[in-house]
């Protein structure tokens, strides 16, 4: 929805016409004036012109002899020959010994120096200049550098909010009620002003990515019937040092003569991370995010211009930046909860023709952790599928399947598994869901499927809790451990060997069993002793170890312990369920997908029987 003046021509392509005209100067203007005019004569006509006392001033070289006539009009030039008498002759005929004798032609030297650098020179620059006041004019710019540097691109950053209101962004109450107020101010300034308050500068909006943050802003300036100007931060990093600041200049100039209006800048982290003085930093970034402090500190509260940012990583901002009076409001915007996701499909649905079956809540339950924009992406997928099957209305199993989509990827229908490859990975399947079903405070099997699928999964296991879960026990967490080590476990106690389908479990249960040690102080050798800090809380949540180490020995110890204890726990089950385990494998090779209905019948059936 961005708009754009009409595009300018790159500046390569000025500079392209000015080397023109010098290549042309060069080539035809100066031999004009030097070489075009020398007459080529012959060895003869030069010596009767000596001896009719016709020369005027003579070059004598090594190879050529240049030479005029005696009133200094036309230049001659001939070949040198051997002729030791010449120098006598031409003395005897009164000629002026010259060094110089073909540019001299009138024009002292200084003049064809000009003329062959200079005046290319002037006209070079001229061009340039008079370019690059074309070049503001079509920006409609003020400030200027020579050759159109340093001037930002003739960009209008306003968007077309119209029609985004709150209602469209589901869930995220906190953030809405936060961004009401700004809603309230820009409608009814007077009633703020009247009391004295003034509107914060700036608020961020901090959450993780494809939580509504963009969409959140555009409401407010929708919502409130203001301009919207919106520009992401990575667009202020340019080639050019100066581009970065003189956009920020210029944006602020734009909303100013809009005001009131909300300027959106969209991964500020681009050019607001900490000022750090490291060797080799960048310069045009600070630069960038100086020109945006000065433009935030220039103008009054009561203004009406609120600016808006968006970061998933507000770690790393400057404090510069979050002081009050700058960006001193923080608005979070998490992902969304089981109700918010529910909320958030319905929105979306809006869109799309429903087949009376479908249940939202499912839906939501199993699409746990997934942001608003995934949630977007699973009801589109599902229509996809829809259509893609011939219908005119999305049922609850294209739901279903399209979650399955987003999180693992399209089925790999062409994928050729072996027969004994097929009986393992359904083995290794029906290993995790035995586990968590033979475990207390497991989540449900909601599902099993050993369909091959483009993310390289061969089959999976969908867990899924019945409600949202905001602390997990210790037990909690073994028990997740064992689950996850529950693949690798059954092809053990199946097969007696190993396979290398294990590795995505692995590197899930190492994750939460280092998390129990470092982070949630589960082990009673270190107490509550923060061995990990979180540097990434929204994008994955990368840690850092914060020991000494010896310590970090020690936890690798821990961690091996926790997993194999797990490990050892997970085979005994199987093992004491060894039947079970055949027959719901046997099922599983056969059916290729099984219902947690199904799968509980199974089990509990056997119980029965025994
Ligand atoms: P962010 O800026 O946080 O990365 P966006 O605002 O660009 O995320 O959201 C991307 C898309 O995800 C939106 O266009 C919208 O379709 C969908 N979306 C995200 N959050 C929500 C929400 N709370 N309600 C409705 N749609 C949402
Ligand atoms: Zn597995």
């Amino acid at each position: 929805m961005k708009e754009v003046k009409s595009p300018k021509k790159p500046l390569i392509y000025y500079y392209g016409i000015a080397l023109l005209v010098i290549l042309v100067f060069n080539m035809v203007i100066t031999p004009m004036l030097t070489k075009s005019q020398i007459n080529e004569v012959d060895y003869g006509t030069f010596m009767k012109m000596i001896e009719d006392k016709q020369i005027g001033r003579v070059e004598v070289s090594s190879n050529e002899i240049v030479f005029t006539d005696k009133d200094n009009t036309k230049i001659y030039a001939t070949g040198a020959m051997n002729d030791p008498t010449l120098t006598q002759r031409l003395y005897e005929a009164g000629a002026v010994f010259d060094r110089n004798v073909d540019s001299g032609n009138g024009l002292s030297p200084i003049v064809s120096v000009l003329l062959t650098s200079l005046v290319p020179m002037l006209i070079f620059i001229l061009l340039g200049q008079y370019l690059s006041r074309k070049l503001m004019e079509q920006a409609g710019g003020k400030n200027s550098m020579a050759f159109g540097m340093g001037k930002s691109n003739a960009k209008v950053y306003v968007q077309s909010t119209q029609g985004i209101h709150f209602s469209d962004v589901a869930g995220e109450d906190e953030a809405k009620e936060n961004l009401a107020e700004i809603v309230d101010y820009l409608h009814n300034p007077e009633k703020y002003t009247s009391v004295g308050a003034s509107m914060p500068k700036g608020l961020l909006l901090v959450g993780p990515p494809g939580t509504g943050k963009t969409m959140l802003a555009k409401a407010v300036a929708g919502e409130a019937g203001v301009p919207f100007f919106s520009i992401s931060g990575s667009e202020f990093v340019e080639m050019f040092v100066g581009m970065g600041a003189s956009k920020v200049r210029d944006l602020f100039q734009q909303a100013k003569e809009k005001a009131p209006c909300i300027v959106f800048i969209d991964e500020i982290d681009a050019i607001g991370k900490k000022r750090d003085g490291q060797f080799g930093g960048n310069d045009e970034r600070e630069q960038t995010l100086n020109q945006l402090l000065t433009e935030m500190d220039g103008f009054e509260g009561n203004n009406g211009v609120i600016i808006l940012a968006a970061t998933n990583r507000p770690e790393s901002l400057d404090p510069a930046l979050t002081r009050p009076g700058r960006f001193d409001r923080r608005v979070p915007v998490e992902l969304p909860d089981l109700a918010g996701r529910e909320a958030i499909l319905k929105v979306h649905a809006r869109k799309i023709k429903l087949a009376e079956n479908v249940d939202f809540h499912t839906v939501a339950r199993m699409a746990s952790g997934a942001s608003g924009a995934e949630l977007a992406n699973i009801i589109n997928e599902a229509a996809l599928r829809a259509v893609r099957s011939g219908r005119t209305v999305v049922e609850q199993a294209d739901l279903e399947e399209s979650i399955e989509v987003v999180i693992a990827g399209y089925q790999k229908k062409n994928a050729v598994l072996s027969d004994k490859e097929r009986q393992m990975v359904a083995c290794h399947e029906i290993g995790h869901a035995l586990v968590a079903a033979l475990q207390s405070h497991s989540a449900p099997v909601q599902k099993i499927t050993i369909i091959p699928r483009t993310s390289g999964a061969l089959g999976y296991t969908m867990q899924v809790d019945t409600g949202d879960k905001y602390l997990l026990t210790k037990e909690e967490l073994e028990n997740k451990i064992a689950t996850l080590t529950g693949g690798r476990a059954a092809e053990e106690v199946v097969f007696g060997e190993i396979t290398t389908g294990a590795s995505n479990d692995i590197e899930q249960a190492t994750k939460l069993a280092r998390g129990m040690i470092t982070r949630y102080g589960m082990s009673k050798d270190f107490d509550m002793v923060a061995l990990e800090t979180v540097t990434n809380q929204y994008l994955g949540g990368d840690a850092s170890l914060a020991c000494s180490a010896d310590t970090q020995r020690k936890i690798d110890e821990k961690v091996v312990e926790i997993i194999r204890t797990q490990h050892a726990k997970a085979i005994d089950l199987l093992e004491k369920n060894r039947d079970k385990l055949d027959e719901l494998a046997k099922y599983l090779c056969e059916k290729e997908t099984i219902t947690g209905e199904e799968f509980m019948a199974i089990l509990e059936g056997k119980e029965k029987l025994q």
